[in-house]
């Protein structure tokens, strides 16, 4: 098999392709063939060695990935070999021909999703629904801002919510971004380089404020949700790079809430019930994951450059 490794935390080149022996099922562990990975920001921390989890060195990075079962361990009767299926983390990683899991690592991927879509649902799909229903409990007939919907996790929250019967407000940087979030059922999209944004989106709202903000870059941001908020409002901290100064006054004048959350934390009861959801949506065609960017296996230096760029559009994914 063939796999990115590394050796050393540090720069995007710290990856090198090697080949490596094959993988075999264990006892209670499943093999999956890869067709594809998922490429998050949270690799390239991973990779720095700047993340709070630090895998043993060497290691193989990666935790979304599809493919097909080549190997399934006994115990483990939930899925067949040749089943199509996405990944949910995995013991070996996902930027590789093949990865080991635990059962609870793999779930059934539709027909009508393609392997490459498949490699763009657990992180970004999970986290999204985390963030909107079991920490916002967002709730059909309200409003969301999704404050930075052109990425992964964005454009999961835009199709959750706007299925789910929200109003959607998305953010995003750049001109083909804002086309994306709005193709993909935002009812309004805002640029949030623009000066005077925050006061567009209030307008939008006819002054009341938002009751929901799926926040991607806390650090910049924070202070300023907590004054776009209706009363009663809930801010969701998925993405933060930093330290902010926030007046807590902003807060208690709304009831407002500030939830943070990280999907590796969250229950395995709390999980299941996200991957069900996540399966009926996709199978539904509710939820249609974008791949904006494909690369080679052996070009995930470029991919980890690539995802901390401005001008986000979908999911960037790795083909072994
Ligand atoms: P991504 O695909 O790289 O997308 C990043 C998003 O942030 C883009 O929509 C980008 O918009 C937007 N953005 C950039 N500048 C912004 C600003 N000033 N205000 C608002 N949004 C801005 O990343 P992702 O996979 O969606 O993840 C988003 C963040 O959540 C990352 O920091 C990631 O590490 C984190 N995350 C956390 C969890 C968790 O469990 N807490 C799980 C998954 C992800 P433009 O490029 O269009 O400007």
């Amino acid at each position: 098999m063939e796999a990115i490794r590394i050796h050393e935390f540090g720069e995007p080149g710290v990856m090198n392709l090697e080949s490596c022996p094959d993988l075999q099922a264990g006892h209670g562990q499943i093999l999956v063939d890869l067709q594809a990975a998922g490429v998050n920001p949270v690799d390239t921390y991973i990779r720095a060695g700047t993340y709070a989890m630090k895998p043993d060195l060497p290691f193989t990075p990666g935790m979304d990935g599809a493919g097909t079962v080549a190997a399934v361990g006994d115990d483990t009767a939930h899925v067949s070999v040749g089943d199509r299926v996405y990944l949910a983390g995995t013991l070996t990683g996902t930027y590789a021909s093949q990865a080991l899991c635990s059962a609870n690592q793999v779930h059934p991927l539709p027909e009508n999703v393609s392997y490459a879509q498949g490699a763009g649902v657990y992180v970004p799909y999970a986290t999204a629904w985390r963030g909107l229903f079991q920490r916002a409990s967002g709730r059909a007939g309200e409003t969301v801002l999704v404050h930075g919907a052109s990425g992964g996790v964005g454009i999961a929250a835009v199709q959750l919510a706007r299925a789910a019967g929200m109003t959607v407000i998305g953010t995003a940087g750049s001109e083909r971004g804002a086309a994306l979030v709005s193709e993909q059922g935002a009812h309004h999209v805002v640029d949030h380089h623009e000066a005077d944004y925050t006061d567009q989106i209030l307008n939008l709202t006819g002054g009341r404020g938002v009751d929901v903000i799926m926040e991607m870059l806390a650090n910049v941001n924070l202070d300023r949700d907590l004054n776009m908020l209706a009363f009663g409002g809930r801010v969701v901290v998925i993405g933060n790079r930093g330290v902010i100064e926030i007046n807590p006054r902003d807060a208690m004048a709304r009831d407002a809430s500030i939830l943070g959350m990280v999907l590796l934390l969250a229950p395995e009861e709390d999980l299941a019930a996200i991957h069900a959801g996540l399966y009926a949506g996709l199978e539904n065609g509710t939820l249609n994951p974008v791949v904006g960017k494909e690369l080679p296996l052996a070009e995930a230096a470029q991919s980890h450059v690539a995802v901390m760029e401005p001008g986000a559009y979908g999911k960037i994914v790795l083909l072994p």
